[in-house]
């Protein structure tokens, strides 16, 4: 009954359990948190926690090594702390000879070897594992209860209760709703702090002459994760991404300190750089809380009481402290309501019918565009990005160009250390591709290289011209751009906030439209996207 005695490996000791025990708890790589309502319930003597190491989580989109060593690290320091709070946890880790690689599979291996009355999980983050894990447990003949994860500040009955009705959902109108019902920001009288909801005017600024933050706190590896580290390079060699600069919290304790590093000497200019892109400058003000945050490491109440409490000292001004609590309560919780709200069927969605393929350089980073090859360097070498980069560079060029929205998703899903399925689909098939029809976003985010021009001090090192729609000198962004206006000018028409720019591109004289249209055929063919356009 009594865990085996643990022979260390790396620092991380072996975690058996044998004999029969009542429930079995399995603990996914993105439900770290001790107080999740499964193991709140844990009855030390009779009940065991499970948790799979498996390959098939690394490969079914060739997840980036970063993002790999980040799970499986976190899952380690998570097991073991477990362990020594002494509960009974039986942890099969990727090496062990036996591991058949596959969530529902190593839940039936277990449920035969340990014979549970009952498997208790927390609802997973992918619809994928959802699915794979009820198979499991009915093909193993046992009981699996899936409790809410109480993680998000919004259940998910409550969000389907605020779309009942809606024939669109506007994430400003969640958002408010969410700052009415958390009392988040609000004033006696039930008005928003500071008199507007938001302060977006005040967080548009370039990030030129501005000062540079402190680096942000980057934890030094220890034994279990240099081990994990030397298991992915190993294993995993022929996957995208870099580890040397390897830099992510893997426990509890070193992701409250990320939180209190970020919001001591980056929240208070948070706000005002948000949407600023700089060459060389990977993290800006940015929070880097999305990973933990995203494994469970965080919790979402923490976050945004730490940086109310900035506010109430004085300590960050409120167009930041607004800013980042938006995305916490807001746009998180919108973005993984929609996700479970829309059904399985979600991620096949291609209303724009886009069909190109992606990139080759979106693996490797090499490519004459600058602003492309940063951010995709940048992705490479760290797995971040921050929302303005993934929205208005690498998601904005996918759109322009056709790729299909299932391409780019599952790239997402594979290059950012803090993706998961709930976040990374409606954010990209949805918000980016406009995949959805306009589900997540009323409009898509399209923009020429002007944007990028404003936004960045990428267009000054490159040798396209932002301004330039044809030519060999023309950014391919620019072309892109007003071609994917040009191609949907029926579609997106009759919407109210495209009406006009795409009366702009129809007025545009008819040899210069033919002169776009070529070169953007030209650019599909000569990037390997091809086309499939509407
Ligand atoms: Fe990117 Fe175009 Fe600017 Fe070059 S000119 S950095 S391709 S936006």
């Amino acid at each position: 009954m009594a865990a085996k005695e643990p022979r260390e490996s790396g620092g991380f000791p072996t975690l058996r359990v044998t004999g029969p025990v009542r429930r079995l708890v399995l603990v996914l790589g993105d439900q770290l948190d001790a107080a999740a309502a499964p193991l709140r319930v844990l009855d030390r003597s009779h009940d065991a926690v499970a948790m799979f190491e498996v390959a098939e989580e690394a490969t079914h989109v060739p997840s980036h090594k970063q993002r790999t060593a980040l799970f499986l690290a976190a899952m380690r320091h998570f097991a073991l702390d477990r362990h020594r709070a002494g509960c009974r946890v039986h942890y099969i880790p990727l090496d062990d000879a036996e591991n058949t690689h596959a969530l529902g599979s190593e839940l039936e291996r277990a449920v035969r070897a340990l014979r549970p009355e009952t498997v208790v999980c927390t609802q997973p983050g992918e619809w994928r594992v959802r699915q794979a894990l009820e198979r499991a447990a009915e093909r193993a003949g046992v009981a699996l209860e899936m409790r809410p994860d109480e993680h998000f500040l919004t259940d998910l009955a409550e969000f389907d209760r605020w779309m009942a009705g809606r024939r669109r959902p506007v994430l400003e109108h969640f958002y408010r709703w969410q700052r009415r019902r958390l009392d988040v920001l609000l004033s006696s009288d039930g008005s928003p702090v500071g008199g507007a909801w938001n302060f977006d005017a005040e967080n548009r600024r370039a990030f030129r002459n501005a000062p540079q933050p402190p680096p942000p706190y980057a934890p030094r590896p220890d034994a279990i994760t240099r081990a994990v580290l030397e298991l992915v390079e190993r294993r995993f060699a022929d996957h995208p991404g870099r580890l040397a600069g390897f830099r992510w919290p893997v426990t509890r304790a070193a992701a409250r300190r990320a939180l209190a590093d970020f919001v001591r000497h980056r929240l208070p200019l948070f706000g005002t750089y948000q949407d600023a892109m700089w060459a060389g400058a990977p993290f800006l003000y940015h929070s880097l809380l999305s990973a933990p945050l995203n494994l469970k490491l965080l919790n979402p109440r923490e976050c945004v009481a730490a940086a109310l409490a900035a506010y109430e000292s004085g300590a960050a001004p409120l167009n930041s402290v607004e800013g980042f609590v938006r995305q916490v309560i807001g746009w998180r919780e919108f973005i993984r309501g929609l996700y479970w709200h829309a059904g399985p069927e979600y991620g096949r969605r291609n209303e724009l019918d886009q069909h190109g393929h992606l990139p080759e350089f979106y693996w490797t980073g090499d490519t004459e565009m600058v602003c492309l090859r940063e951010c995709l360097g940048q992705v490479l070498e760290y797995g971040y990005g921050h929302h303005i980069q993934r929205l208005m560079v690498t998601g904005n060029f996918a759109l322009l160009a056709g790729v299909h929205p299932r391409h780019i998703s599952d790239w997402y899903l594979a290059m950012y250390v803090d993706a998961v399925d709930w976040v990374t689909l409606p954010n990209t098939l949805g918000m980016v591709m406009h995949a959805d029809g306009g589900l997540v976003g009323t409009k898509p985010y399209a923009a020429s290289g002007r944007y990028i021009q404003r936004m960045s001090n990428y267009c000054s090192s490159c040798r396209f011209n932002p301004a330039q729609r044809v030519g060999d000198d023309a950014c391919p962004f620019t072309t892109f751009y007003w071609d994917f206006l040009l191609r949907y000018a029926r579609w997106f028409r009759g919407n109210r906030r495209m009406a006009l720019i795409v009366k702009n591109a129809q007025a545009i004289p008819a040899a210069e439209r033919r002169a776009i249209q070529q070169r953007a055929q030209h650019l599909r063919a000569e990037l390997g996207v091809s086309t499939g356009a509407a």
